[in-house]
Formats: structure tokens, C-alpha cells, sequence
């Protein structure tokens, strides 16, 4: 088959057949077709999109693409979660121990960061010593120790995800319903967990903008699992602004550690508990009863110890002293008072990108002392003189006044106050 004829054809927004999706999948998975295709092909699909069936075959294809793990045949009752992509979305790192410590086994599969959002294996490779290259076996045994498991995207699983996703990153073909349906599903099948739980982000920060793009998201995700049988539940949150404090990846560890230890309070822990209660509810728990045992764990310490358990079982040190720290830090004062009504969070997840804490090219080194700290939420009242922000530099070379001018403008100070954004819409049929 000539590729560059499929390429043409969904330039022209044709619809690629069986054949050529299966092209291109397989050309991204064993490197038979060059970058330039694969970019090419994202960029049509990301501009003309799919239809269902086309999505559909995707997703399919990518799914066998490599092993397929059928996790719950081992872990009956294993449960795994996904956000679709923000910034200071550190839920991973406190949803993954939280579950852990009322008894619910957990398995995910971690990305790098894609676009301006930092990724969760990104953050894990702060902690020293931590991996998350799994085989099968591996990873069944750590449930069976820890109660979780975090595996990389790796040349087993979803091969062609791993390729793709690297180049979506760096070609601006991220925002795509079917690219993203297709990622994100195929690993989550390719796990095999016996139900799911997705973060559908909407908002300035998300790579859905609104809540009806978002909702349209939410629905074409959960109806793929639940067309193969899955338990699966996904909630639309707010991502208008950073939801944890910090934008990085050491940081973004402390940030978790934080709401883990019962210290930290706020929107990270609020869609943290909340998702995992929705996955116990997965699991046939009573809300109450799952919401009740998790607020517990995190007031008695069960989550941090299952956390310490978790890092040390993927081969970390959990010591929170040996994470990298900023090199130096900037605050950024506001230049005038009044009230936050608006962020750019995305613009806030590139300057962090640009200080380290993700990569700009596909080789490029994290940097895990840099990111950003984030001190103001929308609708606070602001002072002239009050930090924004603080920019937590590391060891890239850094131009200060110009990301200090970037910080200061991504935050929106008007005269009239705002109500601060609804956190958890719901599920689809919420919103
Ligand atoms: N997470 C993924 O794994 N893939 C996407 O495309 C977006 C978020």
C-alpha cells in the first residue's frame, strides 16, 4: 500500500479504511514508516478528525499493537485511572496509594508529558530509583505487595501509542478527539483492569476548552469501555486553572505527598477523593462507606505508608529530602490589586516546560528541581505587591525577566470579583 495516498486521503477528509489504519499503526509500532508520515497522518486526523467506526479500528489496532496483560484475570477487582491531560494534575500520585490503602488494587499505565501538561511517569522518575519498565509478572506481584502498580508505556504495551504520543507532543496534534479516544483507551485495554476511571479535564489548561468538548470526550471514552463490557465512569472536572499548587515534577511529588500526609487540603485532594470513591463505587462499595474509609486513610496515615510502600516496591527511595529542588526561586508579584478572575494555565504548563519540568524536543532531559508554585486561585482578591507565583529555577539557562513577565500575564486581575469555577461537574449526564 502507498501510504502517502491514505495521508492524501484524510487530507482531503476522506475516511481511512481497515487497511490503512492498520498501515499506520503498524508503520508506528515496528518503525516501518518514516516520522514524516506519522506526523503528516496526525496532523490530517487532527485537522479533518475521525468518524466513530474510523475510531473505532484505531483504537483497536493500537490495542494489538502489542501485549495484551488481562490484568483482572490475576487481580480480580484491579481498577486503573486516566486523566485526559492538565496542569497540576498530580491526582495520579494520591489516587494511586489511596486506593491502595482501603484495599482496592490499582493498575496504571504512566505517560511523559504531552504538550503542556507534565506527565505522571515524568514526576515518578523524580524519586530516585523509581521504574516503571515492567514485565506482566512484575507488575502482578507488585499489586500483591503494595496494591499498585504504575507501569511506563513501553515497547510491550501499546507500542504504537508510545511512538505516536511522542510525536503528537511535539507536532501540536494533541487536542484530537479521536487521537486522544485512541491513546488513551488502548493502553487501558491493553492493561486490562476490571474497570476504569477517567478525569475528562475541561478548561484553559485542558486540551478540551469546553465543557460540551469535554462531555463529547467523556462520552466517546467511556462508551468504548462500556461497548467492551468494562466498568468504567468518567467525571468532568475543571482545569481553568492548575488544580494542585505546583506545576513540575519533584514539586509535584511534595505536592502529593502533602494531601497523602492530611496536611494538604484544596482541589487536588477534593478530585482525588472523589475519583477514587468513584472507583470503589466501580467495585459495588457504597459511596458513603468508600468516601468514609478513604478520608480515614488519609487521617491516619494508611496512604502515606502505602505510598512509601508503593515507591519502594517499584525500586524508589521515599525519602521526600532526596527529591531534586529548584536551583533558586522567583516570586512574581501582582502589579496591581483587584480580583483573579481568569489563568492561562496552559501557558503556565509551557513556561513550566520551558524551566524543565518537561521537554521541548523529543530527547530533550527533565529537569526535576524546576516548575512553577502557584499561590492564587480564581476569584481571590489580590493585593498590588501579593505573589503570584513562584518560578522555581533549575539548572536550564533561564531569561528571569522574561518568564517573570510570562508568570505575571497569565494571570487575569479585573476590578469585579468572579465566582470560583464549579470543581467537579460530574458525570456526563451532569453536565
Ligand atoms: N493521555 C493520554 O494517554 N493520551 C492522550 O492523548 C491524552 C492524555
Amino acid at each position: 500500500m502507498n501510504f502517502v495516498e491514505a495521508i492524501i486521503s484524510k487530507r482531503d477528509e476522506g475516511t481511512l479504511t481497515r487497511e490503512q489504519i492498520d498501515a499506520f499503526v503498524a508503520g508506528a509500532a515496528d518503525g516501518s514508516l518514516p516520522p514524516e508520515q506519522l506526523a503528516a497522518m496526525l496532523m490530517a486526523i487532527c485537522v479533518r478528525g475521525m468518524d466513530d467506526e474510523e475510531t473505532r479500528r484505531l483504537t483497536d489496532a493500537m490495542l494489538h499493537s502489542g501485549e495484551t496483560w488481562n490484568l483482572a484475570a490475576d487481580v480480580p477487582g484491579v481498577v486503573d485511572k486516566h486523566s485526559t491531560g492538565g496542569v497540576g494534575d498530580t491526582v495520579s500520585l494520591v489516587v494511586a496509594p489511596l486506593l491502595a490503602a482501603v484495599g482496592r488494587p490499582v493498575a496504571m499505565m504512566a505517560g511523559r508529558g504531552l504538550g503542556h501538561s507534565q506527565g505522571t511517569l515524568d514526576k515518578l522518575e523524580a524519586i530516585p530509583g523509581f521504574l516503571c519498565h515492567r514485565s506482566r509478572s512484575d507488575t502482578v506481584n507488585m499489586i500483591h505487595r503494595c496494591g499498585a502498580a504504575i507501569v511506563a508505556q513501553s515497547k510491550r504495551i501499546a507500542p504504537a501509542d508510545r511512538v505516536l504520543y511522542g510525536l503528537r507532543d511535539i507536532t501540536g496534534t494533541v487536542p484530537s478527539l479521536p487521537l486522544i479516544v485512541a491513546s488513551i483507551m488502548s493502553k487501558k485495554l491493553a492493561l486490562g483492569a476490571a474497570a476504569i476511571v477517567l478525569d475528562v479535564k475541561w478548561g484553559r489548561g485542558a486540551f478540551r476548552h469546553t465543557v460540551e468538548e469535554a462531555a463529547e470526550l467523556a462520552a466517546a471514552l467511556r462508551g468504548v469501555a462500556r461497548g467492551m463490557d468494562l466498568p468504567c465512569e468518567a467525571l468532568i472536572t475543571d482545569m481553568n486553572q492548575p488544580l494542585g499548587p505546583f506545576l513540575g515534577t519533584a514539586c509535584e511529588v511534595r505536592a502529593a505527598l502533602a494531601v497523602l500526609e492530611g496536611s494538604g487540603s484544596g482541589p487536588l485532594r477534593d478530585v482525588s477523593v472523589t475519583l477514587a470513591r468513584v472507583a470503589m463505587e466501580l467495585g459495588g462499595t457504597d459511596p458513603d462507606e468508600a468516601e468514609d474509609s478513604l478520608i480515614a486513610a488519609l487521617r491516619d496515615g494508611a496512604a502515606r505508608t502505602a505510598w512509601d510502600r508503593i515507591v519502594e516496591a517499584h525500586g524508589g527511595d521515599p525519602d521526600p529530602d532526596l527529591l531534586a529542588k529548584p536551583v533558586s526561586q522567583c516570586v512574581v508579584p501582582a502589579d496591581r490589586s483587584g480580583w483573579l478572575v481568569g489563568v492561562e494555565a496552559a501557558t503556565l504548563g509551557w513556561i513550566a516546560v520551558d524551566l524543565g519540568a518537561g521537554r521541548r524536543t523529543r530527547d530533550e532531559a527533565i529537569d526535576h528541581g524546576a516548575g512553577l508554585e502557584v499561590h492564587v486561585r480564581i476569584a481571590d482578591r489580590v493585593e498590588s505587591g501579593q505573589p503570584l507565583a513562584t518560578v522555581l529555577v533549575g539548572t536550564r539557562p533561564v531569561d528571569l525577566d522574561a518568564v517573570t513577565a510570562r508568570v505575571r500575564n497569565a494571570f487575569e486581575i479585573a476590578d469585579e470579583p468572579v465566582d470560583p469555577p464549579q470543581l467537579i461537574l460530574g458525570t456526563i449526564e451532569d453536565v
